[in-house]
């Protein structure tokens, strides 16, 4: 039924690059019958899901969304694919999404852009918009993201989707192609926090191939989404960022953030204002650690060891003059821009005042995070500061595109845990997100709260 949904709806929406037909009704198939023969199986089992293309898959293309990976075959997969494959759901294909993870929209995607299911005129956000764009589309059930600044969060704040990022280190990262990797976090995208807990609960854990993954098990994530379910929140501190409101922020979208306040406290939680004024350099930080971590990362891409070689038309063949011009070719204008930004932050007589600023700002983000979760067991923010953004509006205004991670990225240079869930619509009809952060390894909480809003 979703291959055929996928048949009848991805010219509009666009949100596969690559779509798995045969290895998806190959598993399905396989499921049946050992279901048929009395198998205990996994909770998800036969539940088909979408991976984001940064995802390495096994015999399935992963271009993560850039020309310089056309053609490149993974010889392995991801842990998490391996955990997704061995509890038998069917992989419908790989999500579009900007190139290497670098956007807010899927506008940097070397493929074309995705559509957002509600508006086809507007982006389903980004960098993640394909596995958002299939779940709201009815495409697929379930999808995985990653999220470096807000890439699973405000895909499914504009989409109505839930998108979870977990604790940094609580899924495996080994078969994520790179983007920053202190940042980066695989997670769900669902259309209910209890499916986001489910697929959570089978993704996550500790991963010996990734040094920095956690090496205790997760918390219970499906019972803390049941008793959340139950609307019983009496005892909990909510705290309301003070940064994270006001200017910038659509007033519909902060409407609705009230209106889930309200709720929040009927069901018995307290709510309390907490202030994190190191916040407000989040975003300038994030955009000098996350490119200077890119621009290493991105460094294998050289023309000799994965998927596209460019030859220069003249002159000698050098190793350095085949990975100019293999990247010349093989990068889109973001992914440069990006690389050039991170080297020069990086580069000697500008490291300390760039990178070295940036990691310090970084520790003060941790610190307003420690201190706010003194006062209160989450914190709420609107997930996005509006909602769907019309395709080619910010696309040549970099800043601009930065500016709706304005919300996300403080959780991932603290490595904390957040979920987003939908909102209701805003005034222009459209799907608003409400976002909720929880300590490192507490994303339980998470859970109760986003299910007791559902
Ligand atoms: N939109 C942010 C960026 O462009 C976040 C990307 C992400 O989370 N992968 O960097």
């Amino acid at each position: 039924a979703h291959l055929d949904r996928i048949a009848a709806v991805e010219g509009d929406v666009h949100a596969f690059l690559h779509v798995s037909s045969e290895d998806a009704l190959a598993t399905a198939a396989d499921v049946d019958a050992r279901r048929a023969a009395g198998e205990e199986l996994h909770p998800l089992a036969g539940v088909p899901i979408a991976v984001k293309d940064v995802v390495v898959t096994q015999g399935m293309p992963s271009t993560a969304g850039s020309k310089i990976l056309e053609g490149w075959i993974p010889p392995y997969d991801a842990t998490l694919v391996e955990k997704i494959r061995a509890a038998g759901l069917p992989i419908l294909g790989k999500t579009n999404m900007d190139e290497f993870a670098m956007g807010s929209s899927t506008e940097h995607s070397a493929y074309g852009n995705s559509h957002n299911p509600w508006d086809l005129e507007r982006t389903p956000g980004g960098s993640g918009g394909g596995s958002a764009a299939a779940v709201a589309a009815f495409e697929a059930p379930l999808a995985i993201g990653t999220d470096t600044g807000g890439s699973i969060r405000q895909p499914g704040a504009v989409t109505g989707t839930v998108g979870v990022k977990p604790t940094y280190g609580g899924v495996s990262r080994y078969g994520l192609i790179a983007m920053a990797s202190s940042l980066d976090q695989a997670g769900p995208v669902t259309r209910t926090v209890l499916d986001s807990a489910l697929l959570h609960e089978l993704i996550g854990g500790h991963d010996p191939r990734d040094s920095t993954s956690i090496p205790e098990p997760l918390p219970a994530l499906v019972a803390a989404a049941r008793q959340g379910a139950l609307g019983d929140l009496s005892g909990l501190r909510v705290g309301v960022v003070t940064q994270l409101q006001g200017d910038g922020y659509q007033p519909g979208v902060l409407a609705r953030f009230q209106e889930s306040l309200e709720l929040l406290t009927t069901a018995g939680a307290e709510v309390v204002e907490v202030s994190c004024p190191s916040f407000e350099s989040a975003l300038a930080a994030y955009y000098l650690i996350m490119p200077a971590e890119a621009s290493s990362n991105l460094a294998k891409f050289d023309g000799m060891r994965f998927g596209l070689r460019v030859e220069p038309e003249d002159g000698p063949i050098t190793a350095e003059r085949v990975m100019a011009a293999t990247r010349g070719a093989g990068f889109g204008d973001e992914v440069k821009r990006r690389v050039i930004l991170g080297t020069y932050a990086l580069s000697a007589g500008y490291y300390d005042a760039y990178y070295g600023s940036a990691q310090k700002v970084r520790t003060l983000i941790q610190r307003d995070f420690a201190a706010a979760f003194g006062q209160a067991d989450v914190l709420v923010s609107p997930t996005a500061p509006t909602t769907a953004f019309r395709l080619g509006e910010k696309l040549d205004d970099p800043l601009a595109m930065y500016l709706n991670d304005v919300a996300t990225i403080p959780a991932n240079l603290a490595g904390v845990p957040g979920i987003s869930v939908p909102n209701g619509l805003s005034d222009d009809g459209l799907p608003v997100g409400f976002q909720i952060l929880a300590p490192a390894k507490a994303d339980d909480r998470l859970y109760r709260v986003g299910a007791a809003l559902e």
